[in-house]
């Protein structure tokens, strides 16, 4: 790490299980896909991905949004195909395979449900991605084996009451007291929480060093999650719109209703190639830090204008919580704010700019 930041991995509580994995034997893959088609992997991933969430997930969604509930079984049910460690190499007990399928994964179990969504993608790259970076061998099997299967999950903790955006203004401490770390301060808002066992905090040795740290393998996370809302909401757009009768035929048949689902497609069609083009860039060893930015910026602003559309597209029936789409909107609006609001992502991808230019 570098001079003033410490990463401390804090355990809370225990317990661990082995389990059988059904993506387990997948080999782990580094190529880009240059055809107009997913690589067969990944195509089976995205079905199995697709079969769970349709069954498992979309039937419980609105009930998990209405009680605030964790979505316990289904954690342990993705653990044991593999989701909650798409990118950990199989000797750590992870799927094995590379972060094309991460995204992909995060995609549609968001579409069946995006609070599941976000679970996977913290414990995914937030969570076990800094570990596998930055960790020893020994961290490796003790903080990452333990948490793919579903029977522990981890956390990831960066903000704090009084900076969010502002990383580096972050006030916790790391104090080395004989050959334990002890950490002092407050985090806030970390997703996870309540239910992990492990916490990957961000702490700083000397509070007078700025510091920088990245997120962008987390940007294409949420970038995935936000593809995965805005195809909730434009699914449930078309369907309302092909049976809801006006003026005699189906709202279909208008063409300010055609027109609102083509501007759809194309947003969310432009964001995930984005995503997926930053995913890819990731899996060569590539510079990403424009690409996840601009994935992450893309996805949120077109969940979030899919989903607004959505509703207006339902009328009186979008407002209401008997219809998915309010909630795919509440869902796409917080896409825009953690790990780096839209403003940051702008921010990022101007300075990446800049720097090209002037170099
Ligand atoms: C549901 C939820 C889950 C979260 N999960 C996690 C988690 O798991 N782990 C974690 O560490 N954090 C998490 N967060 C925190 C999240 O990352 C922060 O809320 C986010 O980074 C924004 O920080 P802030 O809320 O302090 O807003 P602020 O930083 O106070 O920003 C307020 C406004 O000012 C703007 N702004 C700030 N600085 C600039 C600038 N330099 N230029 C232009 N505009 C700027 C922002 O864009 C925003 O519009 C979560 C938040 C929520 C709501």
């Amino acid at each position: 790490m570098a001079a003033a930041a410490a990463l401390a991995l804090l355990v809370t509580r225990g317990g661990g299980v082995p389990r059988a994995r059904a993506l387990g034997s997948l080999r782990r893959l580094h190529t880009v896909y240059q055809t107009v088609e997913l690589p067969e992997t990944h195509q089976m991933l995205r079905q199995t991905c697709r079969d769970f969430a349709e069954k498992e997930l979309m039937p419980l969604a609105a009930e998990l949004d209405r009680e605030h509930r964790f979505p316990a079984e289904q954690v342990k049910k993705m653990g044991s195909l593999g989701l909650l460690a798409v990118e950990v190499p199989e000797q750590f007990k992870g799927a094995g395979l590379d972060y094309l399928a991460y995204s992909i994964a995060v995609e549609e179990i968001s579409r069946g449900c995006a609070s599941t969504g976000v679970i996977a993608s913290v414990n995914n790259s937030l969570y076990l991605g800094p570990i596998l970076k930055f960790g020893s061998e020994e961290q490796k099997h003790k903080w990452i084996s333990p948490f793919t299967s579903g029977d522990k999950i981890g956390c990831f903790a960066l903000s704090e009451p009084g900076n969010g955006s502002d990383a580096g203004a972050a006030s916790t401490v790391a104090r080395l007291d004989g050959d334990e770390w002890v950490l002092n301060g407050t985090k806030a808002w970390i997703t996870n929480a309540w239910d992990a066992s492990a916490t990957v905090v961000f702490a700083t040795t000397d509070k007078s060093l700025k510091h920088k740290q990245t997120l962008d393998g987390g940007r294409i996370g949420i970038a995935s999650q936000a593809l995965g809302i805005a195809q909730a909401a434009l699914d449930c757009a078309v369907d309302y719109a092909e049976k809801r009768m006006a003026f005699g035929s189906p709202i279909t048949k208008l063409q300010a209703i055609q027109f609102k689902l083509a501007d759809m497609a194309v947003a969310l069609e432009s964001a995930r190639l984005l995503t997926w083009r930053a995913a890819m860039l990731k899996d060569n060893g590539k510079p990403f830090t424009k690409e996840a930015a601009m994935a992450k910026l893309a996805a949120s602003e077109a969940a979030t204008n899919i989903a607004h559309q959505a509703i207006q597209i339902l009328g009186g029936m979008g407002y209401v919580t008997e219809m998915p789409a309010e909630r795919h909107y509440r869902d796409a609006r917080i896409t825009e704010i953690y790990e780096g609001t839209s403003e940051i992502q702008r921010l990022v991808i101007a300075g990446q700019l800049l720097k090209a230019y002037r170099s």
